[in-house]
């Protein structure tokens, strides 16, 4: 299939592989609470207090969630040594925080968020079907009988490396049997660290897309596989979406405002659009439209962008635009997004940003050299984001469409860094040589 994309004033960039921002124009004044969405902010709450239930059997599962009451959470940290080196140390970019899911614990990636809910959440409502849950205590899910069940079912997913590293840890954490899908661009330490792991690894010689679709159609033909379906899965989408209630908590705490006035700019890197629409949802269910969400991609792989550029409910690929979806950014190495992502970001999202790759080694290189924030390629995305807003042509347009010209001060930016604690020692010395021969 090939498309033309409407006309826009990013089209002609994105076409070309080079860094632009674009802004959705299909957002809308309370976008998050448009009855036209299949889901409802409510259901964030309900994910939330799901995680609360969850937390004594994953402190029991993952010891080192002891320090936060069985929470799987990280830091908000402040960008000071950082802004100076990337060129944001004035006045206009306000305050810079990095949300540090790049040393998320259990998974070292934001799919902690994401595949840790979907597989707890699914090896409750087993139990219960089984009748071994029978007072609620969330704690029997750790039985003998429970492990015994847990074992003759198997838990698929398929993955560019990160899901399947945090579905695998937890599905082998409570006895499953484990199966991921890897692309033909996962890195070959994380299919070592899941094989380690008691985790089966099929590696297909296929991108993302075609690999989750094996992946599906294996599971569907077995009812004792359960299938984590990134592409449509709601249960992934809502463990990330109880993120926001975190970062809120961290912000209220550091004494940060966020309201008309004083806008929250949060920047966060796509592959399918789970994780950053989950993330984004729950923002906007809470700070509404004080909090302008944007997504960043690679620039051969920005399938977010171009499906919500072209308009279409059905779903369009980087390739049917003439894009490659060849990118060292793993993470976000996917051609095609979810649908259902898609649908619900249509009336919330800010816009989307692209960068290049040869910026996320600089940008690794300056993020360990300055605060010691140790990233892979993917999760430094979102650091093009201040100055996408505050420096662009889009940028402006943007500020002056919301009314935020003379707010950029005041302003709050949110860098989400999305994974980076788990990259082997040595592979992460050569993306750092990668950076520092980019940077010098
Ligand atoms: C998975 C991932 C993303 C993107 O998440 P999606 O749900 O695929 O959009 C971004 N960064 C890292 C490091 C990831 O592992």
């Amino acid at each position: 299939m090939s498309i033309t994309l409407p006309d826009d004033p990013a089209r002609s960039a994105v076409l070309a592989g080079k860094p632009v921002l674009w802004l959705n124009p299909q957002r809308r004044p309370d976008g998050v609470h448009s009855s036209a969405l299949p889901i409802r902010p409510v259901q964030v709450e309900l994910a939330e207090a799901n995680w609360q239930r969850l937390a004594p059997l994953l402190t029991a599962s993952f010891p080192e969630l002891a320090a936060t009451g069985g929470r799987i959470r990280s830091d908000l940290i402040e960008a000071v040594e950082l802004r100076d080196a990337l060129g944001y140390g004035a006045p206009e970019f306000g305050r810079i925080f990095v949300k540090a899911d790049n040393a998320l614990p259990v998974a070292g990636s934001i799919k902690a968020r994401g595949g840790v809910y979907e597989v707890f959440m699914f090896a409750e409502s087993l139990a219960r079907q089984n009748g071994l849950l029978p007072d609620g205590d969330i704690m029997a899910l750790r039985s003998d009988a429970a492990r015994a069940l847990f074992a003759r079912h198997t838990i698929a997913v398929g993955s560019t490396g990160n899901l399947g590293l945090s579905v695998g840890i937890a599905a082998r954490a409570l006895g499953f049997r484990a199966v991921v899908h890897m692309s033909s661009d996962a890195k070959a330490w994380k299919v070592e660290r899941l094989t380690k792991l008691g985790v089966e690894v099929v590696q297909h010689q296929a991108d993302y897309t075609t690999a989750v679709e094996e992946a599906r159609a294996g599971a569907e033909a077995d009812p004792t596989i359960y299938f984590v379906d990134d592409e449509r899965s709601e249960l992934l989408f809502f463990g990330y979406s109880a993120a926001a209630q975190e970062l809120a908590g961290q912000l209220a705490k550091a004494g940060i405002t966020v309201n008309a006035d004083h806008p929250l700019f949060v920047y966060l890197p796509c592959g399918i659009g789970g994780a950053p629409g989950g993330a984004a949802y729950g923002i906007k269910a809470i700070f509404g439209d004080a909090a302008h969400c944007f997504f960043v991609e690679p620039v051969q792989s920005p399938c977010a962008m171009v499906q919500m550029m072209s308009g279409r409910d059905e779903l369009v690929s980087v390739y049917d635009v003439g894009l490659t979806n060849q990118t060292e950014a793993d993470g976000m190495a996917v051609a095609r997004m979810s649908a259902f992502v898609a649908e619900v970001m249509k009336p919330m999202l800010a816009g989307v940003f692209t960068v290049a790759d040869d910026d996320l080694f600089r940008w690794l290189w300056q993020a360990q050299t300055t605060q010691d924030i140790r990233l892979e390629p993917s999760a430094t995305a979102g650091i093009a984001g201040p100055g996408f807003l505050v420096e662009s042509a889009a940028g402006q347009r943007y500020q002056a469409a919301e009314g935020l010209a003379g707010k950029m001060n005041d302003a709050t930016h949110i860098v989400w860094t999305t994974g980076g604690a788990f990259v082997p020692e040595a592979q992460f010395e050569e993306f750092m040589a990668k950076g520092a021969a980019l940077t010098a």
